[in-house]
């Protein structure tokens, strides 16, 4: 299956959150029977970050959205932790410090992209300047509103400069998110996660799911997708991530770069090394 196709969020089409099931998960009915799939994926994965760090011509930026709970957090560990760190590089977006908030609002996501050869997670991103700022009323209208035509254009221009971007909405039921609090009220080593604005985000629900549904039309882009991943089923949103991010790093042509080096000099100087090391230590 490739999720490319079925969970891209297509520009031309009325988009309601509500009729799309958090629980999908597909052909796959366990854990067991989406594992080794997953793990074939995680292996492509790893091989493909390989060549896209050698081959330094490209790049490749993931954006994480979701609501608390959604498995932001969940998704790099498990998804992510298939590539080598070196060359890979996760950013959070937390509220504006006072640096960040005395500048343009995608000035601190441009300071974060990733360079060549780089893949680069972005944990909430210059997203929240069209989600929780419109929800909360944090700018006016009139200026939230202009900002979706200039994340395309960044995005855009990012792309022409060498970077796939991806862009994932994790997307579960409000019932799903009140479990995963109660999981992390039972267990004190998840404690350290909970804080009071899980609660009050929730109540604004319907409003974030609004304002998902605007910001995700209108910023899917070819060059810069939004995929809505069933997220009830960790498994699944793992499975599905992964594909994505599998094949479409396969997709990018990535190769080894040329040797820089005349490889039977190299042998020559290898077998001098080699007499000479033997010499010292008969
Ligand atoms: P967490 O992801 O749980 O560490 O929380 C980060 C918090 O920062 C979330 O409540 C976000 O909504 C908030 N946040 C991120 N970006 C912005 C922004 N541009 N303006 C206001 N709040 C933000
Ligand atoms: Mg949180």
């Amino acid at each position: 299956m490739d999720y490319r196709e079925k969970f891209l969020v297509d520009p031309t089409k009325k988009l309601l959150l509500g009729d799309i099931d958090p629980n999908h998960t597909g052909e796959h009915t366990t854990k067991d029977s989406a594992e080794p799939l997953t793990n074939q994926y995680r292996e492509q994965m790893e091989a493909e970050q390989f060549l896209l760090y050698a081959d330094g011509r490209q790049s490749l930026l993931v954006v994480l959205q979701a609501l608390d709970a959604a498995g932001k957090d969940g998704v790099i560990r498990h998804v992510f932790s298939a590539m080598n760190p070196q060359g890979t590089r996760v950013h959070g977006f937390k509220q504006p410090t006072p640096e960040e908030a005395a500048h343009d609002f995608l000035w601190r996501a441009h300071a974060h992209v990733p360079a060549d050869g780089e893949v680069v997670i972005f944990n909430r991103s210059h997203y929240e300047d069209v989600l929780v700022v419109r929800v909360h009323d944090l700018v006016p209208e009139s200026i939230w509103s202009q900002r979706y035509d200039k994340i395309n254009e960044f995005e855009r221009l990012l792309t022409e400069n060498g970077t796939k971007i991806l862009k994932f909405f994790l997307h579960i039921s409000p019932e799903e998110q009140l479990e995963r609090f109660k999981k992390r009220l039972d267990d004190p080593q998840r404690h350290w996660k909970i804080s009071e604005s899980d609660y009050s985000e929730r109540k604004f629900w319907p409003q974030y799911l609004e304002a998902y549904q605007d910001a995700l039309s209108k910023t899917s882009t070819p060059h810069a997708p939004w995929y809505i991943i069933p997220a009830n089923y960790k498994w699944f949103r793992n499975l599905a991530i992964s594909q994505i991010i599998a094949d479409t790093l396969k997709g990018m042509g990535l190769e080894l770069p040329p040797t820089r080096v005349n490889i039977d000099d190299i042998k020559a100087h290898y077998h001098a090394a080699v007499k000479a090391a033997n010499g010292k230590n008969p």
